[in-house]
């Protein structure tokens, strides 16, 4: 099975936009260890509702940064809601998309690539594929602007060069850069048909490629193979 990641044309003919805000998210870590103060989007899961923690939820309304142990501590109440396999980490949302969003979207939206969004009218084209769960998103937009929905995409596969960066034993940063797009290379494939292979990264399969042809090619999005045994350099790009 041949894996892609998904990319915007540098021109699109959609004029859709959105401001990433989620309902809940851990916050920021200060590390004691390797004193970075960080957090990264992606390990997000739209599907999780926390608002069975109550007051405990209402605390992870609002961004801020904690100290590592009081990060752990917030982990722990969110961690026995979230699907097994989740990876949760500083800055990790729950709960639907909540920003502000306009203009007029295509059938697939990759504006931040590791957010993946589809219209209603998609949704069918989805049947039989793995590893995505479609949750609404809960943007403030006009009246009679449409639904959309976000993918929910789990972690799964890994990139050549993952694992060669030693992570900080206490809060788990690397300072691995990821090369460019052109450059990845699965070293591990995912189980599913969506993957999120790290934070910032999404792939899909061949079949997921297949099966929206035509959406992907009415959004402007190209899919660039990132397949292909670990050390393998040379691109393989679709003509799309
Ligand atoms: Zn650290």
């Amino acid at each position: 099975m041949r894996y892609y990641t998904l990319r915007e044309r540098e021109k699109v003919r959609w004029s859709g936009g959105y401001d990433m805000g989620r309902r809940w998210q851990l916050p920021g870590v200060s590390c004691p260890t390797c004193g970075k103060t960080w957090g990264g989007g992606g390990y997000d899961y739209p599907a999780v509702d926390l608002s069975k923690l109550g007051d405990g939820a209402q605390i992870l309304e609002r961004p801020r940064c904690v100290p590592w142990a009081e990060f752990t501590a917030l982990r722990a109440t969110v961690l026995p809601l979230v699907p097994c396999d989740a990876v949760v980490t500083p800055v990790s949302g729950f709960g639907p998309l909540t920003g502000r969003a306009r203009g007029r979207f295509g059938p697939v939206s990759v504006h931040m690539p590791w957010t993946l969004l589809v219209r209603p009218d998609v949704m069918k084209r989805l049947d039989g594929l793995t590893g995505a769960v479609p949750v609404p998103a809960a943007f403030r937009r006009g009246q009679g602007d449409g639904e959309l929905l976000e993918l929910q995409v789990m972690p799964g596969g890994k990139f050549v060069g993952d694992g060669r960066h030693k992570s900080c034993k206490t809060c788990g940063r690397t300072n691995w850069v990821l090369p460019p797009p052109e450059k990845w290379r699965l070293a591990v494939p995912p189980s599913a048909d969506f993957a999120r292979v790290t934070a910032s990264v999404v792939v899909v399969s061949e079949r997921v490629v297949q099966q929206l042809e035509r959406q992907l090619e009415e959004a402007d999005i190209v899919a660039l193979d990132v397949s292909g045994q670990p050390g393998h350099e040379s691109p393989l790009q679709l003509g799309r």
